[in-house]
């Protein structure tokens, strides 16, 4: 999710809202999102708490034997036009505010690889503290506060955060060699990482679509890093997290402008760990855009290079939010 973006973006909108555009806004409808909307499992809003279990699979990597673990650190539920845009250009932005709907509380995940180069973690998901959200926020102001909690809620438990879920998978966060964020919105666990290598885009750190520094750890110095050409086809440039480069950091733009993704070239099949790209699978596929979004343009170009991708090369997609994403890694379930 991108809360920088979302209330950079509305905060002007939001004092319209109060004057009464409630029925200007509603009257604009994208229809494909609408139907996607009403067909949508999750059209009943906040149903019961899902309890999504780690899941830890095998895959195969210069014929040897690699782990790959998909950990759920808490659920969010936000406002369905947060997950699914809805109107046109700004609008968009202030549907989510006038959104009275949720959608289902939907997981955090957070990607572990157990790599012969090293333990690799890909984003840091979410931490208890984040219920108490006028404490969590306090440094950051009343209206963003105020936002915030108008498009998400929270559930989660202590024993969700990052430390117990990696004792339930025998690993130690202090053999975590590099985390890789795709961007910083994915910062809430950085408290388990002080001692790591991590890595954020150049781009990304330098234009944040809002600042949320007051929850950062003051020890926060990522390497920020840059793409180098001709790494990858269709996404051209990448930065090689291994020095086998069968892992590449690769542009995804669109939910923020340096949005990134991280490319797992495994012996049998690519994984894409996806981020905040979308916020499922179906997204994708039927070019539905999030609501939530720095670049709508971006957006889509990212969705058609991740079809081009996976239509050349056997490709598990795994974005952050998706209820489905643990269940694809598990039995290999591919974009396209
Ligand atoms: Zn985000």
């Amino acid at each position: 999710m991108e809360r920088r973006t979302f209330l950079n973006k509305t905060a002007k909108l939001t004092a319209l809202s109060m004057v009464g555009v409630n029925s200007l806004t509603n009257s604009v409808a994208a229809s494909t999102e609408d139907r996607y909307l009403l067909n949508s499992k999750n059209s009943t809003a906040m149903g019961p708490i899902p309890d999504y279990q780690n899941v830890t699979t095998v895959v195969k990597l210069k014929g040897k034997e690699v782990k790959v673990h998909a950990l759920c650190t808490g659920t969010v539920a936000v406002k369905r036009n947060f997950r699914t845009k809805k109107g046109v250009g700004e609008l968009a932005k202030l549907n989510i505010l006038l959104d009275k709907h949720y959608t289902d509380y939907l997981p955090i995940w957070v990607w572990v690889i157990e790599h012969p180069e090293g333990i690799v973690v890909i984003d840091t998901g979410e931490i208890s503290a984040i219920k108490d959200l006028d404490r969590y926020l306090a440094k950051e102001g009343g209206f963003l506060r105020y936002q915030f909690k108008h498009a998400a809620k929270f559930r989660m438990e202590e024993k969700e955060e990052l430390n117990y879920r990696f004792d339930e998978i025998n690993l130690k966060l202090e053999d975590v060699r590099l985390v890789a964020l795709t961007h910083l919105d994915h910062t809430d666990g950085l408290k388990f990482f002080p001692k790591q290598e991590i890595i954020v885009g150049d781009y990304e750190y330098n234009h944040p679509n809002a600042n949320m520094s007051s929850t950062y750890p003051s020890w926060f110095r990522p390497n920020k890093v840059n793409y180098l050409p001709d790494r990858i086809e269709v996404f051209q440039k990448a930065y090689p997290i291994t020095s086998s480069e069968d892992l590449l950091y690769i542009p995804t733009p669109g939910h923020t402008l340096g949005h990134s993704s991280i490319v797992f070239k495994t012996d049998n099949f690519d994984i894409i760990f996806a981020g905040d790209t979308s916020y499922n699978q179906a997204q994708v596929l039927h070019g539905e855009l999030a609501g939530v979004n720095a670049d709508y343009t971006k957006s889509k170009e990212t969705y058609n290079n991740l079809v081009k991708y996976a239509t050349n090369r056997k490709t598990i997609y795994l974005p952050t939010h998706d209820e489905d994403a643990g269940n694809r890694l598990k039995n290999s379930l591919f974009l396209v």
